[in-house]
């Protein structure tokens, strides 16, 4: 039983290279794999599952093929996609699931996430975070023309990237107490996250002792990433 993971793909019509990059990966390291889980931020942007643009109609249909080949797949929301709604799970075959989530194989628990509510340093983003995922803010959102959701995504985007760079590099990582307090929480000694674009393994001792290990994908605008989990342990793979 292999399962693999990815996260931070950011796919836009912008980038072809990704996109594809990862529709191999789709073809040659999914197909193989028992289950496909993606952590967030599959996309760069998405601003609703009524988006006719060609880019964003291609995506579900490829994660179909997956998904209709045997092997189920499983999305969870991110900073720059959490408007992806049970319309996209329909069309592509992919099952929702919560930030965050329990998964237990292998005889172990890993816990997985997006990563970006560990972020609890950045003050402004939690602030932002905490309106757009308000699902009042949602439907408001969602029902504006296209047109006006697509500059608001573009809008937003810009302004983050100006925000980064002013910001010193440890506010966008993740805070190390909200890790602890969400594996101690939760149970588990393994977590599993995207977001930060550090892919790493960190290895820790919580506060009652015990060994515990977070694992952070990298995102795919240089090369592909992912989190294999076989019965032989979790490896994290750069360079796809
Ligand atoms: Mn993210």
């Amino acid at each position: 039983m292999a399962v693999i993971f990815a996260a931070d793909v950011h796919l836009g019509p912008e980038r072809p290279d990704i996109g594809e990059r990862f529709f191999r990966f789709l073809e040659l390291q999914a197909r193989q794999a028992d289950a496909l889980y993606l952590l967030g931020d599959l996309f760069e942007a998405w601003v609703g599952d009524d988006d006719d643009d060609d880019f964003a109609k291609m995506v579900p249909r490829k994660l179909r093929a997956l998904s209709d080949s045997g092997v189920p797949v499983y999305l969870m929301h991110g900073n720059r996609d959490f408007l992806i709604g049970e319309r996209f799970a329909k069309d592509s075959g992919c099952r929702l699931l919560d930030d965050p989530t329990r998964l237990e194989l292998h005889g172990e628990t890993l816990l997985l996430s997006h990563g970006d509510s560990l972020c609890t340093d950045d003050h402004d983003y939690q602030a932002f975070r905490k309106e757009v995922r308000d699902p009042q803010w949602q439907r408001r959102f969602l029902a504006q023309p296209l047109a006006q959701r697509r500059e608001f995504a573009r809008h937003a985007r810009d302004a983050s990237a100006q925000y980064q760079q002013r910001q010193p590099p440890e506010i966008g990582d993740v805070n190390q107490q909200a890790v602890e307090a969400l594996m101690s929480g939760g149970q588990v000694t393994l977590l599993l996250h995207g977001h930060t674009h550090r892919p790493a393994v960190h290895d820790f001792t919580l506060a009652d002792g015990t060994e515990a290990r977070r694992i952070v994908l990298g995102a795919w605008y240089e090369q592909g990433s992912m989190v294999r989990w076989d019965e032989n342990g979790i490896e994290l793979i750069q360079g796809l």
